[in-house]
């Protein structure tokens, strides 16, 4: 039997460390310049948190959320987003004493079991930030622009951002009345997954992917005339301060997200070459859900961005990415009697900091030079009984492989540069 990485995930192979890890310092970058701080939470919660926190009607607690009885019958969920379980963590650690909003960022990843097809895996890991405790649209701005400057400093272009407005309490519900009334006579024409959401989530009937229900949509009646005043303020106060920051967007009234707790703001952004299916980031506002959770009414906002799928369009839009170290030494042993010495070299040389790689033992001196030019290293230390007794070095350059003899103690000064 051979084993492979489950279906839908994916192994993170050295040779895409460039990207990942200029990905993950970008995005933490980012976050902390607009003052965020990092929170981690577990992989998996009770699973009644997103249960409730998610809706019960969505597509990822009915279909996508992995969910498990562990040992203990404890009834768990590993996370399907990253949103709820922030908080949660609030909440437990009393975070509305704190001077509102509190601005928090993970990197982590989420699971959901969802169909794989490119850029969407059952694992993904994910920059997400949230800002718990402010109900104004300055702060959806503010988490806007984060995503833009991250996008941005990641070099990648012609990313747009869809914007829209979704309502509140106040006002979704009679428009949600007017989406009924609308999709009233049209349910034989809709797709299956589409009747179901007739009734528990009317709004994704606005951007099921499948043509006919698209096409229906068109005509569907717009959330934008059934804003309430202070909704309708709240968004042209968002338009006005993204105008102010010259962030682009454009308002798409089919643009709901698909979780429940959404209110007012939502947004996403899209790469240049396809439509919603290839999202690279969203969110939006969620001003109900903490009291959902338990809490005191407390306004937030936040979003969230794949790694994998932004990594896709960097590699498609050629962004060059700083390179990966490579190892800068390696030290090699020309005979038995060398082998602890080489090992004390190395730890020697990675004690001041530099990467260095050890030749294998049993191995020719030619195979091991051969082994140090595919590594693309710097240099390669060779250690034989001639350099023992000399305490000496041969330093080979292995871009032109020049060979000098260094004392033994002036090494780290001849490789440090
Ligand atoms: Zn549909
Ligand atoms: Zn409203």
């Amino acid at each position: 039997m051979r084993f492979q990485a489950p279906r839908g995930t994916n192994d993170v192979l050295p040779e895409d460390e460039a990207y990942w890890s200029f990905v993950r310092r970008t995005g933490e970058r980012m976050a902390k310049l607009f003052g965020y701080g990092r929170i981690e939470t577990p992989m998996f919660e009770d699973a009644r948190l997103f249960l409730r926190g998610v809706g019960e009607g969505t597509d990822i607690v009915e279909k996508e959320i992995y969910i498990f009885d562990d040992r203990g019958n404890d009834r768990l969920a590993l996370r399907p987003e990253g949103t709820a379980n922030v908080c949660r963590a609030y909440l437990e650690h009393g975070m509305q004493s704190l001077p509102q909003p509190v601005r928090l960022y993970y990197v982590s990843p989420v699971f959901r079991y969802d169909r794989p097809q490119a850029g969407r895996y059952r694992q993904h890991t994910q920059l997400g930030v949230e800002a718990i405790g402010d109900g104004s649209a300055l702060i959806d701005a503010e988490v806007i622009d984060l995503l833009a400057s991250f996008y941005d400093a990641l070099g990648l272009s012609g990313i747009s951002l869809h914007l829209n407005s979704i309502g509140d309490a106040e006002c979704r519900p009679g428009y949600i009345e007017a989406l009924r009334a609308y999709y009233k006579d049209k349910l034989d024409d809709v797709c299956k997954d589409c009747r179901s959401r007739y009734e528990h989530n009317p709004l994704r009937l606005l951007d099921c992917k499948v043509e006919r229900c698209q096409a229906l949509a068109v005509d569907a009646p717009s959330i934008g005339e059934h804003l309430c005043a202070a909704c309708a303020e709240h968004f042209s106060s968002l338009q006005g301060y993204l105008t102010a920051l010259e962030i682009k967007f454009e308002l798409n009234p089919r643009l709901v997200r698909g979780l429940d707790y959404y209110t007012r703001t939502v947004f996403e952004f899209q790469p240049p070459e396809e439509g919603s299916q290839s999202v690279i980031g969203g969110g939006g506002r969620y001003d109900g859900l903490i009291e959902l959770l338990g809490g005191k009414p407390t306004p937030a906002t936040g979003f969230g961005a794949g790694f994998e799928r932004i990594i896709i369009n960097m590699k498609r839009q050629n962004t060059p990415v700083p390179e990966a170290g490579t190892p800068r030494v390696y030290v090699a042993h020309a005979s038995e009697a060398a082998r602890e010495a080489a090992l004390q070299l190395a730890r020697e040389l990675r004690r001041a900091d530099i990467a260095t790689v050890v030749g294998g033992s049993g191995r020719s001196l030619k195979a091991q030079l051969r082994h140090a030019g595919g590594l693309d290293v710097r240099y390669a230390a060779i250690i034989g009984d001639r350099e023992l007794s000399a305490n000496e070095v041969t330093l080979r350059s292995m871009d032109d492989g020049e060979q000098r003899q260094v004392a033994r103690d002036e090494l780290l000064a001849n490789v440090a540069d």
